[in-house]
């Protein structure tokens, strides 16, 4: 379910179609707790999506929800996906759009994990 300002999960997004093997995903590793893969329209050198295994909209529903060892796994499989795609020396950025100022584009919950060159500002300056 949506903690808030989200509607409910809807089974029917492309992230849960991955999961279910309905539609194709280039994995980079999977474990009980989660599913990484390469976004399909890079925005880095190295862009990586990675999502939990459940049902959960967005990162407040997640960590509201999940469980300590559902949350605690997601991101052991985030920092070793990072470290096994060479990112740990030169550095990485993990994000995670939540909802609509958050750019959020598919309503389960994933974070973003960017790399392979200078990423400069977080955000853009504002116009
Ligand atoms: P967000 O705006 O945080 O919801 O980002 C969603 C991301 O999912 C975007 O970077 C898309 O390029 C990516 N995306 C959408 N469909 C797929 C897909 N089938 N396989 C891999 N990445 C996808």
């Amino acid at each position: 379910m949506a903690v808030t300002g989200l509607p409910p999960y809807d089974d029917s997004n492309i992230f849960a179609r991955i999961l279910r093997g309905e539609i194709p995903a280039k994995k980079v590793a999977e474990d009980e707790y989660a599913v990484a893969f390469h976004d399909i329209a890079p925005q880095t050198p190295v862009h990586v999506l990675v999502i939990p295994k459940g049902s959960w909209v967005s990162a407040a529903d997640f960590h509201a929800e999940a469980t300590p060892e559902q949350i605690a796994g997601f991101w052991r499989l985030v920092t070793s996906v990072a470290k096994s795609l060479g990112l740990e020396e030169g550095g990485y950025r993990v994000l995670s759009n939540m909802g609509v100022d958050g750019g959020q584009e598919v309503p389960h919950f994933h974070v973003h994990i960017f790399g392979g060159r200078r990423l400069g500002r977080m955000v853009p300056a504002a116009a």
